[in-house]
């Protein structure tokens, strides 16, 4: 297992173009509780935050979509300004109708704010036994475009056609902020995922803007490699990979394949990074299954918060958190349910308290 001074620095710096300049005296964060298990999690990350004393104040919004003037269901003008004012955000999950009702506002809030990077890290954690206990990599996920644009439509009945859009802009940047990330953090190389071979002009667009972006950055080391690649090697051999970066969609699937290397999704964070503003979330969703029942695994959004108190600079805070976290699962007395123990979301919580 690693020792714990390399875990210490699990969720480092995370923003190469805006990072903390905007934190150094703002202290009010939006939170956005969410559907599902998202309150209760939610209030056990507040709980957890006062217990560690951090100096921050939240807000909370209520995203429950309202009808705009378009006529379409989205986000209440509140929750946007609160993002707006307050710059940085933790947000649990939110739920999206299959097939009908509103767009998915986990997709409108990354557009509104322009997160144009969604970063993941997975990493084993010592004492909680899977199948490595060396997985350590970071994917860095386009977040606005893709075949997440949301443009599909009928052509004929029976036939509908789905847009993947892969703009120049949205790939050099996305590049740009994983060569930074590794540079930042010590990390040695950065592998573009990708399937150029069959996505020609749209992987081969994203593709060629890694590269290019390589060439800025000759002490990090680069290569490509087929999304399918990735999979086979990553199951077999995690230690391959250090950070990953890729379109959207194969960064979504690509993701919850790590989580569940390193435990499930119970477990791993997720920062939104933006130009002007940050949202932290889990990478899980709403769990309707145990929604409710005080069964939720809370690590995931509290790795997330971490995440967003070292955004913030406030890596004190960020490493007693973390800390606790990490002792109360390595003792493995308190654990929920998905980690195989008997623990509610709000015990595992309350041991985690006693711990900071
Ligand atoms: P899910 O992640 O909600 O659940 C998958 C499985 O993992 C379930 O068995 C669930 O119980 C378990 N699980 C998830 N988080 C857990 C936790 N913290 N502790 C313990 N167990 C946990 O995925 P789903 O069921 O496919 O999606 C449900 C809803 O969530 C859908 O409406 C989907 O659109 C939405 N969703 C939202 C986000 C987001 O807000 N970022 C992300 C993914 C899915």
């Amino acid at each position: 297992y690693m020792s714990s001074s390399k875990q210490r620095f699990l969720f480092q710096r995370l923003s190469p173009v805006s990072g903390s300049r905007y934190f150094s005296e703002l202290k009010k964060c939006t939170i956005i509780p969410g559907d599902g298990i998202g309150p209760e999690i939610s209030e056990a990350v507040q709980k957890i935050f006062d217990a560690a004393k951090v100096p921050i104040e939240w807000e909370s919004v209520d995203v429950t979509p309202v009808r705009g003037p378009d006529g379409k269901f989205g986000i209440p003008q509140a929750a946007i300004d609160s993002v707006n004012k307050n710059k940085i955000g933790l947000k649990g999950p939110l739920m999206t109708p299959v097939g009908k009702g509103h767009r998915s506002l986990n997709l409108a809030l990354r557009k509104e704010f322009n997160l144009y990077a969604n970063v993941r890290p997975c990493r084993s954690l010592e004492g909680y036994k899977t199948l490595y206990d060396n997985v350590d990599v970071i994917t860095i996920r386009e977040n606005t475009e893709g075949e997440y644009s949301g443009i599909e439509h009928e052509i004929v009945e029976g036939v509908v056609q789905s847009i993947k859009l892969i703009t120049e802009d949205a790939s050099m940047r996305v590049a740009e902020f994983a060569f930074q990330y590794a540079k930042d953090n010590n990390r040695k190389k950065v592998t573009a995922v990708h399937k150029a071979n069959i996505m020609r002009m749209s992987d081969g667009l994203f593709l060629r803007c890694c590269r290019e972006m390589a060439k800025k950055y000759p002490d990090v080391k680069f290569e490509e490699r087929y999304l399918d690649t990735v999979c086979l090697n990553m199951v077999q051999d995690p230690s391959l990979y250090d950070v990953l970066v890729m379109p959207n969609l194969y960064g979504d699937i690509l993701s919850d394949m790590c989580a569940g290397l390193v435990g499930g999704l119970g477990l791993t964070p997720s920062g939104n990074i933006g130009i002007n503003g940050a949202l932290f979330e889990s990478v899980h969703g709403t769990a309707p299954d145990i929604a409710g029942q005080d069964k939720a695994n809370p690590t995931a959004l509290l790795l997330s918060a971490v995440m967003m108190l070292r955004y913030m600079n406030l890596n004190d805070h960020a490493d007693k958190i973390q800390h606790a976290c990490f002792d109360t699962i390595k003792e493995a007395k308190y654990l929920t349910g998905d980690l195989g123990g008997k623990a509610k979301c709000s015990e595992f919580t309350n041991e985690i308290c006693r711990k900071i």
